[in-house]
């Protein structure tokens, strides 16, 4: 991979006309260490985040020994850097041939669900390899209300009485048990982990059997851009989520037990940043590289607000506007879908024209692992960068991409 010092350095020198997304080892290696000081028990790696091998490499370098896996491609992809690392399969519901697959071809031991017929599926593998129940972790997926950006209780989770049934029922088939939830990810609210705690509290003493661990799941929120004309949103920063966490964890009395966190956003945002070429301006619009199908899906669904920093061509010698005025500019995506249409503008120099680059940071998370092929297009190129994003000189605007109305 090529290597540069700034993300400005690499438009400059390859005046790339696809995405190049701008890798930052130390920044990633910087946050993962971050989390794993300040979270009071084990890290496992949300692989679904970015399952890029360069991302599960530079984790395990960092000392991240587990990893949160959901499919066969993350088995596959986390064991070809990292043939130590322990995988918790925490998808709750599961095919029976990925629980086969997880269980004899990749040695996973540590399962999720939130059904009673999950129960039977990873039973009817565990009697087939004759394995002893005991071997195996199975963690119960709690319900949980709350809110973050994208919330996922509505999807998985039993709810509190259900899930006193299933550790118990899980408990007298012999397996070790362990309770688990997920907030959904960027959380706004820190009482968000509190309520889950103390849900899980209730559960655990209504089923009165031997807990083996707690996962609070993933949804730290990482650090975006914010709107300069408007408020500053409220989102809580990692030091008083974690510390409000601590506290919360030692109140509802789960210190003393083996406890697991499943970090994805925050782990992995600030690593990347991504440089976009302006294919076309015409007028108020601006046509560029990449769009929704690409690198820019979550950030659209999930009323992200990204910074962004403007590069300018030096070829191009006639320059309308004045640099110093920031304007709002409607931003087209590369596919000729129509619905490639970011629903809010970027804010950038008046003078940004076709042929200039634009420097879009924290783009880490959520945004390569949810890239498609759609129309041919599929941004694929990388390249090294040694400064963070943040002092690679002053962000002149932002990507608002909010779907939400005004
Ligand atoms: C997606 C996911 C995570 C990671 O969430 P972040 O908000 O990115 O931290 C963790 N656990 C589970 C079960 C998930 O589905």
């Amino acid at each position: 991979m090529q290597k540069f010092e700034t993300a400005r350095d690499a438009a400059l020198s390859l005046r790339p006309d696809v995405p190049v997304y701008c890798f930052r080892p130390d920044v990633l290696r910087a946050d993962a260490r971050a989390f794993m000081d300040a979270f009071p028990g084990e890290t496992a790696y949300a692989v679904k985040t970015n399952g890029e091998p360069m991302v599960l490499e530079t984790l395990a370098q960092a000392g991240v020994k587990v990893f949160d896996v959901a499919s066969p491609g993350e088995f596959a992809a986390v064991r070809a850097v990292a043939p130590n690392a322990e995988m918790l399969y925490m998808h709750p519901i599961k095919a029976q041939s990925d629980i086969r697959l997880a269980l004899e071809t990749y040695g996973i031991r540590t399962l999720s669900l939130d059904h009673e017929d999950e129960v039977a599926k990873i039973l009817r593998i565990v009697r087939a390899m004759d394995l002893d129940p005991a071997t195996l972790t199975i963690f119960v997926r709690l319900q949980t209300k709350g809110h973050a950006m994208y919330e996922l209780s509505k999807k998985f989770g039993a709810a509190p009485a259900h899930a006193v049934e299933l550790l118990q029922r899980c408990h007298r088939i012999g397996f070790k048990v362990g309770l688990c939830f997920h907030v959904g990810s960027q959380i706004e609210d820190p009482d968000t982990y509190e309520r889950a705690l103390a849900s899980a509290d209730w559960v655990r003493n209504r089923a009165d059997v031997p807990l083996a661990g707690l996962d609070v799941g993933g949804g730290f929120p990482a650090e975006y851009g914010h709107d300069p004309r408007r408020k500053k949103p409220d989102i809580p920063g990692m030091d008083e989520i974690m510390s409000r966490l601590r506290a919360d964890i030692s109140e509802w009395g789960f210190a003393d037990m083996p406890l697991v966190a499943e970090p994805g956003r925050v782990v992995v945002a600030r690593a990347f940043s991504l440089i976009v070429r302006v294919l076309l301006r015409k007028g108020r619009r601006l046509y560029i590289n990449d769009g929704i199908w690409a690198s820019l899906s979550d950030s659209w669904t999930g009323k992200i607000t990204l910074p962004a920093r403007f590069i300018p061509d030096p070829a191009r010698v006639a320059r309308k506007g004045d640099p110093k005025v920031i304007s709002a500019f409607r931003v087209c995506g590369a596919t000729c879908d129509s619905v490639d249409i970011l629903s809010r503008p970027f804010w950038l120099p008046e003078t940004v024209d076709t042929g200039d680059w634009i420097e879009i940071g924290h783009i880490g998370a959520y945004s390569l692992s949810l890239r498609t092929r759609f129309n041919g297009f599929y941004p694929d190129t990388f390249v090294e960068v040694a400064r963070p994003f943040e002092e690679g000189g002053a962000v002149e605007g932002f990507a608002s991409l909010e779907t939400m109305a005004d």
